[in-house]
């Protein structure tokens, strides 16, 4: 794939990168990612995925624009309230760049259809707020063999962690399974998951490029509050019924 000058002058800043160039380029357009979820860390996923020139997007979203939610998912406008979020979206990101595919899903991401939704793509992002979808989705990317990166935010605190199947540790042997589950609305600020996705947007780049090292093994925290960065390096479980060892 030639690109022309349109192309050459859109991407010049990332081309002129160590790491990218015009093979990474070419990487970047031919490059298939599903995201979950386009709220408050989807919309700057989703913003910087486009933004660099993944040829093909899909996004998954059932859900409806509300009131409540333009504090954060700037996806979203106000001329968008109750539209479906997956065409709010989509509109915004042919807006922004023409030239991708964009590929919307108006489902919930469930045990029956993750893996028919998933297995085109090479590479899921989750952008949510609940650990249900985040373990089904970490049972059926390590069945698969699928990367996947994840995104948490809670208050002033945010993580990523990137997992790259089949090595651990997973999901689960992170979080466990029967760790308490928070109901109703988690209060934040719109800038903490701005900064969170945009992190997950960048070690996603980061894969499809196969550059730096990836954020897989460890948990990179952000505390809003203090303005600190840190990180923690998870165990694996080796009983672990996903990533374990077996038998
Ligand atoms: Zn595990």
């Amino acid at each position: 794939m030639n690109f022309g000058d349109w192309e050459q002058n859109r991407y010049f800043r990332q081309i002129l990168l160590m790491g990218v160039g015009e093979e990474g380029q070419r990487k970047l357009a031919q490059a298939k990612v599903l995201v979950i979820g386009t709220g408050g860390l989807g919309s700057p996923v989703l913003y910087y995925l486009a933004a660099a020139g993944v040829g093909t997007i899909g996004i998954v979203d059932n859900d409806h624009v509300d009131i409540t939610n333009l504090q954060r998912q700037f996806l979203h406008w106000e001329k968008d309230l109750s539209r479906l979020k997956t065409e709010s979206a989509v509109e915004k990101l042919r807006a922004f760049n023409s030239t991708l595919q964009y590929i919307p899903y108006t489902n919930r991401l469930t045990e029956d259809n993750v893996e028919t939704l998933i297995g085109e793509y090479q590479l899921v992002i989750a952008a949510v707020d609940n650990r249900e979808t985040r373990e089904i989705l970490n049972r059926a990317c390590y069945r698969i063999g699928i990367p996947w990166i994840d995104g948490g935010i809670r208050e002033y605190t945010g993580t990523v962690t990137v997992f790259l199947p089949p090595k651990g540790p997973c999901y689960e042997c992170i979080y466990g399974t029967h760790a308490v589950r928070p109901k109703g609305p988690i209060p934040l600020l719109g800038a903490l998951p701005g900064v969170i996705g945009s992190i997950e947007a960048m070690e996603g780049i980061k894969l499809i490029l196969s550059i730096g090292i990836p954020m897989a093994g460890r948990v990179l925290t952000y505390n809003a509050w203090t303005g600190r960065f840190d990180e923690f390096i998870p165990s694996q479980d080796p009983g672990c019924p996903i990533c374990g060892m077996k038998g």
